[in-house]
């Protein structure tokens, strides 16, 4: 590399070429030459992703990673067809209700993959696949019509605990589709008032260049259902500017009560302070604030002293199959 790096003259030009190389290294009888070099190939081919003028060494688990991510991609629409996608639904509960024990408001619809070869796989493992392919289009709408089939079947039983649906939008989802016609026309076929759903977008997606999410937003917005940030904290956005858009509710990041512990060792509770201010603030804008991640008694305790509004977490139920919200539907009935 140090060879090749150094100027050539070209006919009275400087000319400066990099190189980029893969290295693999292993016994010549593990293998045919064709598998060395294809290896090779896509070895030289993250040297160059990596940044170029580099080497990179041969990474068995990054190969596999990436022909998964390969896998995953060319076959999520046909498994959506083939309906190897389910929804789970995590409890979202009310913190200031007076009552001791959370009052269930409403549950979060989180998507899974049912794999045939793979098992159950998390979200995290190919919504970001699903946003580069675009297949998030369809697999949203999906999880969309879903989410409030089941809401509107929990309403239908259980009357006097009606639950809300949150559900999470991709920006893609704005950008290649009509969502707000997608919207309207499930809330219209499944019989869920619009009131009764929450959609849920991150920091980035408000802050999509495009001009779209926001008319979708005020046309979202107009129709009664609610809209909220999800994540928020883990990104740069400005509440002073969100404040302005069509929002409601603000769901803080599980980081912020990650910090919350036990203070009677003599602790500064910074983030309980940090929370209780952005509570304050969110109350002042008008919006309702969820925390996410609550996962203790302890947390749960903290939290409600904030004065934060409602809450979700493992303290408080996972996500499950739909049943697990019927059961809880029927002991609060
Ligand atoms: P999210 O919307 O922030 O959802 C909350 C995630 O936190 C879920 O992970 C949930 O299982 C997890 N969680 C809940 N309580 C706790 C807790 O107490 N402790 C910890 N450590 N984690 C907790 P999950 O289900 O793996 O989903 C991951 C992300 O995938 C979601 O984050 C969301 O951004 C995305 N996602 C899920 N379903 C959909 C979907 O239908 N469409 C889109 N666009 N994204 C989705
Ligand atoms: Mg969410
Ligand atoms: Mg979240």
């Amino acid at each position: 590399m140090e060879i090749l790096g150094a100027p050539y003259d070209l006919a009275g030009q400087r000319v400066v070429a990099t190189a980029s190389v893969g290295v693999v290294e292993r016994p010549v009888p593990d293998g045919t030459p064709t598998e060395l070099v294809k290896d090779a190939d896509a070895t030289l081919y993250w040297a160059k992703t990596d940044g170029r003028a580099r080497w990179a060494f041969y990474d068995p688990e990054r190969i596999a990673s990436q022909m998964t991510r390969q896998v995953l991609a060319t076959t999520m629409r046909p498994a959506l067809e083939r309906g190897e996608f389910v929804v789970e639904y995590q409890p979202l509960v009310g913190l200031q209700g007076g009552r001791a024990e959370a009052e269930l408001l409403g549950v979060e619809a989180l998507v899974r993959w049912q794999h045939p070869q793979f098992g159950k796989l998390s979200p995290d493992r190919f919504i970001s696949i699903a946003e580069d392919t675009g297949a998030i289009v369809p697999l949203g709408r999906w999880v969309l019509e879903t989410a409030c089939a089941q809401a509107s079947d929990w309403l239908e039983r259980f009357p006097d605990s009606p639950l809300y649906v949150s559900v999470n939008l991709a920006a893609r989802q704005f950008r290649d589709s009509d969502v707000v016609a997608d919207v309207a026309e499930v809330l219209g076929t499944t019989g869920l008032p619009a009131r009764l759903l929450q959609l849920e977008l991150t920091e980035s997606a408000f802050m999509a260049p495009a001009g779209r999410p926001l008319e979708g937003l005020h046309a979202l917005a107009a129709m009664g259902v609610r809209i909220a940030i999800d994540d928020f904290g883990t990104g740069y956005s400005n509440l002073a500017y969100l404040s302005r858009l069509p929002v409601h509710v603000l769901k803080l990041a599980g980081s912020f009560v990650e910090g919350f512990h036990d203070t009677v060792a003599g602790g500064e509770a910074v983030d309980e302070q940090i929370v209780s201010a952005l509570v304050q603030l969110a109350h002042t804008l008008g919006l309702t604030v969820t925390a996410e991640g609550v996962e203790s008694e302890l947390q749960a305790g903290l939290l409600r002293a904030t004065g934060c509004d409602s809450a979700q977490g493992w303290h408080f139920g996972r996500a499950s199959a739909p049943g697990e919200i019927d059961r809880l539907l029927e002991r609060g009935a």
